[in-house]
């Protein structure tokens, strides 16, 4: 058995042994000077990395515990989500679980949302808050954002988007998309270890939260805000995480540089979809495909099973179709700090474990 198998599953990631270390640093009280030092570095380290100046919230969740911190502060009225996927459609649920009106359009799994496609719902003034999940990794469509937030704002609706599986691999403005709450975690294209989960939310937002009735108490907006203004946060912090995801940044910062890493995400993919076309098919419309993982159709109908424990024995972890798309599709993530010739090699296998397209 490998216990260091690569991991090609779109999350947890391999994190680089540099930046697992960080995670064994000696702890500090969260209510210590020297965290607050961490924390504030950490924040606005994050600020960059997602273009905003919005505020940026931390917590011991993982990232679905902010994609219902959203629905929880935001929604008044009625929320209206996109559903093109399994991730997707776990906001809607969300919604639903909290006791909130919400509607939902379908999209075709495969493809993405326009901003025409909410456009008359939203126009109606039924709806105060919009639900997209940027980068659906179930289907591997990733949805060109621009045009959403000036809709909303006419509306006054706020624009909440999940970016889990993208932010740190693909460029995402959040101040000049207008996206009022962004969601994301360490554990996918950022490279660091799971436990802790980022957001970023507006003024309005914020205006929002502070009217807001039902929010519960581990996920009020209100709390962290309290707490941002000293550096802190309301309950204790995954530190060990904390001090990774920092020196991370820092080292992407100051070695690889942010739009490096954006443009390694987008070569892998530009190889993935190529080599997909030539051995299978691709599951997603290429419009929207996905810098960060690609989905395959498993038109030659192999045994997905019997390929990843193939895989499995050289040492590599396979991701199957999520969900509904097991046995149909298989997905190849190409985030974080995987390379190129990691990637190529990993594709290779597979190659010589199926054989030549017929
Ligand atoms: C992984 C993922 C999530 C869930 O993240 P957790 O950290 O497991 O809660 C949500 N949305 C998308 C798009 C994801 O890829």
């Amino acid at each position: 058995m490998f216990l260091d198998k690569k991991l090609f599953i779109p999350g947890p990631v391999d994190v680089l042994p540099d930046v697992a270390t960080q995670c064994a640093l000696p702890m500090v009280g969260h209510r210590s000077k020297d965290y607050a030092e961490l924390h504030g570095q950490l924040v606005e380290r994050l600020k960059k990395v997602m273009h905003t100046q919005n505020k940026v919230f931390l917590s011991a969740t993982s990232s679905t515990g902010w994609m219902e911190a959203a629905v929880r502060n935001c929604v008044g009225k009625k929320a209206l989500h996109v559903v093109n996927g399994a991730f997707s459609k776990r906001w809607y649920e969300i919604s639903l679980a909290c006791d909130k009106k919400a509607d939902k359009i379908d999209i075709p799994w495969g493809s993405a949302a326009k901003p025409a496609d909410v456009k008359v719902k939203l126009d109606s003034g039924e709806y105060d808050a919009l639900f997209i999940t940027h980068n659906e990794t179930s289907t591997c469509a990733m949805t060109p954002l621009d045009g959403f937030g000036e809709i909303c704002k006419k509306n006054n609706v706020l624009l909440c988007v999940d970016a889990v599986s993208s932010m740190c691999g693909v460029k995402i403005e959040v101040d000049r998309l207008g996206i009022d709450v962004l969601v994301t975690g360490t554990q996918k294209c950022f490279g660091v270890a799971p436990g802790l989960a980022m957001t970023a939310v507006s003024q309005a937002v914020l205006d929002r939260s502070k009217i807001m009735k039902d929010k519960g108490f581990y996920f009020d907006y209100m709390q962290y805000l309290k707490h941002d203004a000293k550096n802190n946060t309301p309950s204790t912090p995954p530190i060990p995480q904390m001090n990774s995801l920092n020196y991370q940044l820092g080292k992407i910062m100051k070695v690889e540089g942010l739009e490096n890493r954006f443009k390694r995400h987008r070569e892998m993919a530009e190889y993935t979809r190529a080599w997909a076309k030539k051995n299978f098919a691709l599951y997603t419309e290429e419009w929207c495909s996905s810098d960060t993982v690609t989905c395959i159709v498993n038109n030659r109908n192999i045994d997905l099973g019997t390929l990843s424990s193939r895989l499995s024995d050289k040492g590599y972890a396979f991701s199957n179709g999520y969900g509904d798309l097991k046995g149909k599709v298989f997905r190849v993530p190409h985030m974080a700090d995987r390379t190129m010739d990691d990637l190529k090699e990993y594709l290779e296998t597979i190659e010589k474990i199926v054989g030549p397209r017929p």
